[in-house]
């Protein structure tokens, strides 16, 4: 039997896989696969949830940025506030991160101990500085994603749940693709949005990896006495030990953990949970009444921490689209809208015409690939 052909085939539909289908709908017959049986059961399910316009670095904020207005305009934004918090002694580094998010386009003002008290009660002594972002905000993920899938679907890309890749080889101008017992089907191009297990996938197809270091990262939800403000902002340490926000009454809370692992269903580990409580309880009076809930998903970064968008310079038609990070829902409308336009060839649009592609070409990596 002749195998189905696609024009192209996305691996993996978490945020990555999901946005860019949505965003190539239209441009031929599009399969998206997804191993598990339902797409964003990994990283993407498992998300703190937030859009801050720092993270990640100056070189992920124009994708940050550029992403702002797509989400706000979908109704996927709910205002929050972030604030950075330092301790003693560390004004003058929060005068740098300061200056170097400002020139790369983030709103941000200083705050002094009486103004941080106001919008931090029970902040304990010896945390005198903080930079307040007002515009940073909660994102509904799930509505997201699924908006992304929604888009993909009415634009005629087939998902398919339960297709894991399993082996890729060229045929003729094109790709043999093996989904196990789910068969086989034949391919244009190839994108490789498979999140924590890209370098597999890229191995599979005979490309060589790039180092897409899959970083666990652990989140829990706790009970505290008194119940956080429902206007707290995501607070977030300069010095990156944590961050935590309200959510429904309870607390969101990490230890900013980055544990190197394999690709798998990540669990959280006590340690981690245990350094979490910690290092609150240095920073606020609240009391912990109980962990209700915990959480672990892999945060996957290339490298340098910047995404990866591209042809693979050596294995033609074959488009990397991973490397995500910590910051792949807040740029999934650009990072998308650009991957599709470089996929297809179509012209760069206000979205994305200010990104510089250099950054996040996977030929950067050409010593590494050698
Ligand atoms: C705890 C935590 C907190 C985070 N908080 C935030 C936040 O607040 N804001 C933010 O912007 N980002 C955040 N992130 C990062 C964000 O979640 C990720 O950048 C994003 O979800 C990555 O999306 P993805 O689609 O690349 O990966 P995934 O969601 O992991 O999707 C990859 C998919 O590929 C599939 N796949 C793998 N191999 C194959 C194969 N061989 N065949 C078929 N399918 C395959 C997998 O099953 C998976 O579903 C957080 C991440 C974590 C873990």
């Amino acid at each position: 039997m002749t195998a189905e052909r696609f024009d192209i085939v996305v691996i993996g539909a978490g945020i990555a896989g999901a946005s860019v289908a949505a965003e190539l709908a239209g441009a031929g017959h599009i399969l998206l696969a997804e191993a598990e049986d339902f797409p964003g059961y990994h990283a993407t399910g498992r998300s703190a949830a937030f859009r801050e316009e720092c993270y990640g670095g100056p070189d992920v904020v124009p994708l940050t940025l550029a992403s702002g207005s797509y989400l706000e305009k979908g109704g996927f934004l709910t205002p929050r506030g972030g604030l950075y918090v330092a301790r003693e002694g560390q004004g003058d580094e929060l005068d740098a991160f300061y200056r170097q998010f400002c020139a790369a386009g983030v709103t941000m003002e200083r705050l002094d101990r009486a103004a941080l008290e106001a919008r931090l009660p029970g902040i304990r002594p010896g945390w005198d500085y903080a930079l307040h972002q007002p515009n940073c905000a909660d994102i509904d993920v799930a509505a997201l994603h699924e908006h992304y899938l929604a888009k993909a679907r009415s634009g005629g890309v087939e998902l398919r749940t339960g297709h894991r890749l399993s082996a890729a080889e060229r045929d003729g101008a094109g790709w043999r693709l093996d989904f196990g017992s789910r068969g086989e089907v034949l391919a244009g191009v190839v994108v490789n949005a498979a999140g924590a297990w890209a370098d597999h996938v890229a191995c599979m197809c005979g490309a060589n990896p790039l180092g897409i270091t899959p970083l666990r990262r652990t989140v829990m939800q706790l009970r505290i006495d008194p119940s956080p403000p429902a206007d707290l902002p995501l607070v977030l340490d300069l010095s990156g030990d944590f961050y935590f926000r309200p959510d429904g009454g309870k607390l969101w809370l990490s230890p900013h953990d980055e544990t190197p692992s394999e690709p798998c269903d990540a669990a959280p580990e006590e340690m981690d949970v245990a350094l979490a409580i910690d290092r609150f309880e240095k920073v606020v009076d609240w009391r912990i009444e109980a962990v209700e809930r915990k959480w672990a998903g892999l945060r996957s970064f290339s490298p340098d921490r910047l995404p990866v968008y591209g042809f693979d310079p050596q294995v033609g038609d074959f488009f990397w689209f991973a490397g995500q990070g910590g910051y792949g829902i807040q740029t999934a409308p650009a990072g998308a809208r650009l991957g599709a336009q470089l996929i297809t060839g179509a012209t760069r649009d206000e979205m994305t015409e200010r990104l510089d592609v250099k950054l996040y070409t996977p030929a950067r990596f050409a010593a590494v690939m050698a």
